[in-house]
């Protein structure tokens, strides 16, 4: 193996010791904590996970965390209402509603209701249009998480080619905004891309953030490109009976090849909830009409 491996749970956690050092000035100023609600509807058990570490993480870092956990059956329009008393809040800076939602209930009308100024998930169609022109707004974590990385990595990326594989709203879109936000050359690449390996064999920065185990092989990459990978896939482990998490790049392969790149886990992972935070911590500042705190 010859990469570098950029050790995402690493970089996290610093952010987090920087978030934590920067709640306790922003209490200072404001007189209160942050607040960051989140609302989960149903029992889908990967989300309670998910829930329950953001809500530990959020306490962590000395910010108020605000759980509403609703029935699987709650009707939209008892969600909407919810939605609705959250953006009145003044204690709520920040609101996450954890995805998916039950089928009855359309996501979209959801993340819609959301005022964007505590939209700290990026999801609004605002935040996405205010991104897409370089505007003031929120930034999806995972991606503004993958940016981080790239750049504690590589500093300046002006002129680099970046090649982005998925599309998604969540993931592939916006990463591919920041890049070029940062001056990157920027191919995004999906399911009818013709000749995947060849377009990203001419990528210095490969993000891959597809769901599909392993499919980046180490001969698609160019050697010493920096390779972040986003997915997260449950596959059969060695044992019978176990499984094991892999990510979008086939990670031996890539890494006998690569300049840098992220493990699965360990890598992207970590960094969403940290810039979750971040996210909620600059939503309290531009509440109170306090400049965004720095170097996070
Ligand atoms: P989506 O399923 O929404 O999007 C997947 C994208 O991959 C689509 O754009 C699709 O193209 C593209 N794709 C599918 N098959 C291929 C293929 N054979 N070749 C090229 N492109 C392909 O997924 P998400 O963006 O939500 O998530 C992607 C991965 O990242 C998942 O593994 C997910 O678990 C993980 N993830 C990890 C997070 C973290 O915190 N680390 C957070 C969010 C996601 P098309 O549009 O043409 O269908």
């Amino acid at each position: 193996m010859s990469a570098a491996i950029i050790d995402g749970k690493a970089f996290a956690a610093g952010l987090r010791g920087r978030i934590a050092t920067a709640v306790e000035r922003f209490v200072a100023q404001a007189g209160r904590k942050p607040g960051l609600a989140v609302v989960l509807v149903g029992e889908d058990p990967a989300s309670q996970v998910y829930v329950r570490s953001k809500g530990k993480a959020t306490l962590e870092v000395g910010m108020n965390s605000l759980e509403h956990k609703l029935d699987a059956a709650t009707s939209q329009a008892d969600l909407l209402a919810l939605v609705g008393r959250l953006n009145a809040d003044p204690a709520v800076d920040a609101i996450l509603v954890q995805l998916p939602l039950p089928t009855h209930i359309d996501e979209a009308a959801v993340i819609a209701a959301i005022d964007p100024d505590k939209d700290v998930d990026g999801f609004h169609v605002v935040n996405a249009g205010r991104l897409a022109v370089g505007a003031q707004g929120f930034v999806p974590c995972t991606p503004l998480g993958c940016l981080m990385l790239l750049e504690d990595r590589l500093g300046d990326l002006s002129g680099l080619d970046a090649v982005v594989i998925g599309r998604s709203n969540i993931v592939g879109k916006p990463m591919a905004q920041l890049l070029l936000q940062k001056s990157c050359t920027v191919t995004v690449a999906h399911s009818r891309t013709r000749n995947l390996p060849e377009v990203v064999r001419r990528a210095d920065i490969v993000v891959a953030a597809v769901g599909r185990p392993e499919m980046v092989r180490g001969d698609w990459i160019k050697p010493g490109a920096t390779v972040i990978d986003v997915g997260i896939n449950r596959v059969p482990g060695a044992e019978p009976g176990k499984t094991r998490l892999v990510g979008d790049v086939a990670f031996d392969e890539a890494a006998a090849v690569a300049g840098a790149i992220t493990p699965v886990p360990g890598g992207v992972g970590p960094m969403t909830i940290a810039v979750l935070l971040r996210n909620a911590l600059v939503a309290a500042h531009r509440r109170m009409g306090l400049p965004d705190p720095q170097a996070l």
